[in-house]
């Protein structure tokens, strides 16, 4: 499989590309040193042919794998026909694309946008004016909670109510939000005002270290944004369609939000498609020309976005994620380490948490590249596991030999 080694002595392709790159791109990422240039499923192949095992799958984003040929048909038969129109007219593909999505997530009316954080934003603009125009909140008056730990994303206003020290210097930030400890919901209820309009929060923790939440804590904190009339905001855009084992990880707890942000895999691993769903009541506060974007909902998104959905829920995508990680968690958990604090996961989110001793998840990351499978740390501490969810056993059977040797002989 992994056909490491071939490399003759000198300077390699990956050295050539990594110093352009080096020397021409801001340097607000440390990626590890090896340089994509093919993906098939759950494999990539690099520019010097070695061969590796994807699985970060791109942060979720490659759910379905690279070069799926449902979603590479339907984007290049979509390429040849029409790919931007912007909203200024209608186009044949957002109809279609708005029944689906609005019928597999039961919600009324979705909210087309292109990243994730630019849905986010698109979440918190919903609740600034339902706050105003439902719940009648005194302008310039709305407060929304957010989660210690949390990632919505890198704008301005997102990192507002980050707590991440990386996140900075960029102020002065945006007003009005307020943090609370993640996974205590006694905490969100003290934080309530009359002035609150919305809650958001990850079911699990991604960024933050896949940090999962007590039993519990989304239902209670359904129960506390209803009680006080405030909206409920699921950032799914890293675990949802189907990377936990359901299709979205709030169904763990069958809790409903009143407002849904998908994004990543709703892209199909091609481009960026993000969406915001709720129903008419929240998502009806918008009007001509209060939101927009010139290129959320292009008849391009939406036809990839729609072969994604499709194949997401004909293939049942949620169960073979559960099928398959849950027995690969209790086999990560088997790995006799001294390094290793905590094993944990859902479905293929999983996170390997090692000792502040093993000296940081990055530099196993690194061996573990050298063995052929790629993965990122998430925080300083955990190695993250999120492969494509069409992996097979057998190379899931590969990757726990390769993941076991490398922390038990450190
Ligand atoms: C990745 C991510 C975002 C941001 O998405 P971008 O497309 O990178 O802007 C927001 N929230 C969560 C939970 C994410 O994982």
């Amino acid at each position: 499989m992994a056909q490491l080694g071939t490399r003759t002595a000198g300077e390699t392709q990956t050295d050539r590309h990594i110093a352009m790159v080096e020397e021409h791109s801001a340097h607000n990422y440390a990626p590890l040193p090896v340089v994509i240039a093919r993906g098939e499923g759950c494999w990539v192949t690099d520019v010097d042919g070695d061969k590796y095992l994807d699985m970060l799958s791109a942060y979720s984003a490659v759910n379905f794998g690279h070069n799926h040929t449902e979603i590479r048909e339907a984007f290049t038969r979509q390429a040849h026909t029409l790919t931007l129109t912007s909203r200024a007219f209608h186009n044949d593909q957002f109809g279609p694309f708005c029944e689906l999505i609005t019928s597999i997530t039961g919600y009324d009316m979705v909210l087309p946008m292109n990243t994730g954080a630019e849905a986010v934003e698109t979440a918190l603009k919903t609740a600034r004016r339902w706050g105003y125009e439902v719940k009648g909140v005194e302008e310039n008056k709305a407060e929304i909670i957010c989660c210690t730990s949390n990632f919505h994303g890198r704008t301005i206003t997102v990192i507002s109510f980050s707590d991440d020290p990386c996140n900075g210097p960029f102020g002065p930030f945006t007003p009005g939000f307020r943090l609370v400890k993640y996974g205590a919901a006694d905490a969100l209820e003290t934080a309530i005002t009359p002035n609150t309009v919305g809650f958001l929060v990850e079911p699990i923790q991604g960024e933050g270290g896949i940090n999962i939440p007590p039993d519990g804590y989304l239902t209670k904190c359904r129960e506390i944004c209803t009680k006080h009339n405030v909206l409920m905001m699921a950032d799914e855009i890293q675990t949802g369609l189907a990377r936990t084992g359901k299709l979205f990880a709030v169904q763990h707890e069958n809790v409903r939000p009143d407002v849904l942000i998908l994004g990543k895999a709703l892209g199909g691993g091609v481009m960026p498609v993000s969406a915001v769903l709720a129903d008419k009541e929240i998502m009806g506060v918008f009007d001509p020309g209060s939101h927009g974007s010139t290129f959320g909902g292009n008849p391009l998104a939406c036809a990839v976005a729609m072969a994604a959905l499709t194949i997401l829920t004909r293939d049942n995508y949620a169960d073979r994620a559960a099928e398959l990680g849950t027995p690969f968690i209790e086999r990560l958990k088997t790995i006799k380490s001294p390094l290793i604090k905590e094993v944990r996961g859902r479905g293929l989110l999983i996170g390997i948490e090692l000792k502040p001793e093993a000296g940081g998840a990055k530099k196993f990351c690194k061996k573990l590249k050298e063995e052929g499978i790629l993965c990122k740390e998430s925080h300083d501490h955990v190695i993250r596991i999120a492969p494509p969810l069409i992996i097979e056993q057998k190379d899931l059977d590969w990757a726990f030999e390769r993941i076991k040797r490398v922390l038990e002989e450190a």
